[in-house]
């Protein structure tokens, strides 16, 4: 019952939303599991603690996934923590939205730095400790389908980038018995869409927003052995929003 017992996980942007739901959910199949954060210390701790009253290991480390040197220090920490890292799941990542017009270098940079660039380094970072069997889970988004809204380009962009990443590195990390594979949740309950969901109900099929449990189940399967035939794949996973 409890497929990742004596394993680590690490979760880029763990203290809340989607990450925090799946470093909840890997840490109840067993997995001891690192979160990192960047702006939110407390929610961070708030993760860590539900964590540990249902009985699983975790531990919070500030690391902000714009910059390299603490992207590659998180996966240092957690190696020296619990010893070994089996699972990575990419899920910092940040929305602005802007019309073509009104993206600042300085805004696109950033978007570029945490979206696509902090993703690939975290990628990079992780593989290098890991055995055959790893798990490498990206979140990109259902943006990377279909750009339909005002102001989404860079998101749209950044996202599309990430599925076309997961492919290369899938092709590369095969050999290493590693799989990576990319979620693409469409709207989900938490602070980031908080502003725009009710807006974006009555357009989604199932006509309801996710919730990041359900996005964690699919980080699971990912995660497991069983998903072991499935490399460089993005999974959409929307309500049929992007059909
Ligand atoms: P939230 O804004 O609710 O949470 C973001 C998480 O990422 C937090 O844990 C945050 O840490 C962390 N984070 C943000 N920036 C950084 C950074 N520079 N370095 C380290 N950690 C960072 O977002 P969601 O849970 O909604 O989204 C998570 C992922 O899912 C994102 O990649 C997003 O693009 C994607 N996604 C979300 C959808 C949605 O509808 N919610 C739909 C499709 C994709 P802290 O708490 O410290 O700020």
């Amino acid at each position: 019952t409890q497929p990742f017992a004596g394993k680590t996980a690490i979760v880029f942007g763990g203290s809340r939303g989607i990450g925090a739901a799946a470093a909840r959910r890997l840490a109840r199949d067993g997995a001891d599991v690192v979160i990192t954060y960047v702006s939110a210390p407390e929610k961070a701790a708030e993760t860590v603690k539900a964590i540990e009253e249902q009985g699983g290991k975790a531990l919070a480390v500030k690391a902000d996934s714009a910059d390299p040197a603490a992207i590659k220090a998180a996966v240092i920490h957690a190696v020296e923590r619990f010893g070994q890292l089996d699972i990575a799941v990419v899920n910092a990542g940040i929305l602005m939205i802007k019309d073509v017009a009104d993206f600042s270098v300085e805004d696109l940079d950033r978007m570029l730095n945490i979206n696509v660039r902090g993703v690939y380094l975290a990628i990079q970072a992780a593989a290098g400790f890991m055995q055959r069997g790893g798990r490498i889970i990206t979140i990109g988004s259902n943006a990377a389908v279909r750009s339909g809204h005002p102001g989404s380009s860079v998101y749209s962009m950044t996202k599309g980038a990430v599925a076309i990443m997961v492919k290369g590195i899938a092709v590369d990390l095969a050999p290493q018995g590693i799989t990576v594979n990319n979620i693409q949740p469409g709207p989900i309950a938490t602070d980031m869409t908080s502003d725009m969901i009710d807006a974006l109900k009555p357009m989604i099929p199932v006509r309801r927003a996710g919730e990041p449990d359900e996005i964690g189940g699919l980080v699971a399967y990912l995660a497991s052995a069983e998903s072991g035939y499935m490399t460089g794949s993005s999974i959409t996973i929307d309500g049929g929003l992007a059909l």
